[in-house]
């Protein structure tokens, strides 16, 4: 069977498309038959990404591969020294230092690079895609990361603006007793010993310039943006993209540079990704979960659901639940499928996520478990 038959057969399974004799079809149908079933251009993000998806869409339809157009997508949001939550301007650890992530995957060769911990390179985006390029190594971290950038030409800057110093300082003057850092717990029953001690609400954390500009209070910083796109000719990549969590222990790497959690693309099935609470990410493995939901035949936005109930269910820690029980946390997903159908979903409700449908550009609301409290 020709490379090709073998690909209409399984994007024809995958997509539903009836039962399919082998040998049945000579080559010019197999041909016509791909080029029915593959998706027009679509490109998915999260809510900060209505220029990257419209970016990403203006390059496809000039010819360029999805992972190339996706990537000059989100670098826009990297290069914005508004967004405190990736790239350039992005808020820094707790010792006042800008940590990236982030990782790229390209479908049609099932390809993946990674940086974690990188400092001082504002676009660590386009290193993941030179790891990807130019090593037989998937992720690279912290101070190897930079040695390899600055080795392939990408040059040093102080990616900490005065702004988010600023807003880093003032956590540091009110905040500074909340970190990262949990005390010993019983290590044979994992009771936690410290009864009513509960994580900052810092790490259930939302994009909000209004916060940034220090206007309400820091206790809900977050960012990261995901991008997912098909090209012209129906592949599937994506990109994730992250400073990570504000304050956080100098080293911790979150979810956005991690295959199978910050991302994942089957170039047959879909493509999916995350913003949020990165550890549950990185216990849950959501991304690769939510493309073999898709795989069974779950629509996107179903797949993402699951994703988010999945890890409800698997939240029993104590000090990471409400009085309700529910996550004191969010996470949101993104996902598309090689038909280019989109959804994406939260654990609570609010959030929305921006669409490239090869017409327009939209805010699309997602689907969510749980209705947001409201503040008290
Ligand atoms: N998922 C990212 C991380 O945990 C942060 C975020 O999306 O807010 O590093």
């Amino acid at each position: 069977m020709t490379s090709n038959r073998r690909m209409f057969l399984r994007q024809a399974s995958s997509l539903g498309a009836g039962v399919l004799i082998a040998g049945s079809l000579p080559q010019r149908e197999i041909h016509a038959a791909i080029q029915r079933t593959a998706a027009g251009p679509v490109v998915i993000a999260s809510a900060n990404g209505v220029g990257a998806v419209t970016r990403a869409m203006e390059m496809i339809r000039s010819g360029s591969d999805a992972l190339e157009a996706v990537i000059a997508g989100v670098n826009l949001v990297e290069d914005d020294p508004k967004d405190h939550s990736v790239g350039y301007g992005g808020l820094p650890n707790e010792d006042g230092v800008v940590e990236l992530d982030s990782a790229v995957m390209h479908g049609p060769t099932h390809r993946g690079g990674a940086v974690a911990a990188l400092r001082n390179i504002k676009n660590p985006s386009k290193v993941a895609r030179v790891v990807m390029e130019r090593t037989d190594h998937v992720l690279l971290v912290g101070e190897g990361a930079l040695r390899f950038a600055k080795a392939h030409g990408f040059k040093e800057e102080d990616l900490l603006t005065d702004e988010a110093r600023e807003i880093w300082l003032r956590w540091k003057e009110t905040m500074s007793t909340q970190d990262d850092r949990l005390p010993p717990h019983n290590e044979h029953t994992g009771a936690e010993e410290v009864g009513e001690f509960r994580v900052p609400e810092r790490r259930a954390r939302e994009v909000n310039p209004q916060q940034a500009a220090g206007l309400v209070p820091f206790s809900r910083l977050t960012g990261t943006i995901h991008c997912s796109g098909i090209d012209a000719n129906g592949n599937i990549s994506c990109v994730t993209t992250t400073s990570g969590l504000a304050y956080k222990v100098p080293g911790r790497v979150g979810d956005s540079p991690i295959l199978g959690a910050g991302l994942f693309v089957d170039n047959d099935v879909g493509a999916a990704g995350s913003t949020g609470r990165g550890e549950a990410n990185l216990v849950n493995c959501s991304s690769v979960m939510i493309v073999e939901y898709m795989r069974q035949g779950k629509s996107p936005e179903q797949a993402c659901l699951d994703a988010c109930t999945r890890i409800v269910d698997h939240n029993r820690m104590r000090r990471l639940k409400d009085a309700d029980g529910r996550p004191n946390f969010d996470v949101k997903f993104y996902a598309l499928n090689k038909r280019g159908e989109t959804g994406a979903a939260g654990i609570f409700s609010g959030g929305t996520y921006a669409l490239h449908d090869g017409k327009e550009v939209k805010l699309v609301p997602m689907a969510y478990l749980y209705k947001r409290p409201t503040a008290k």
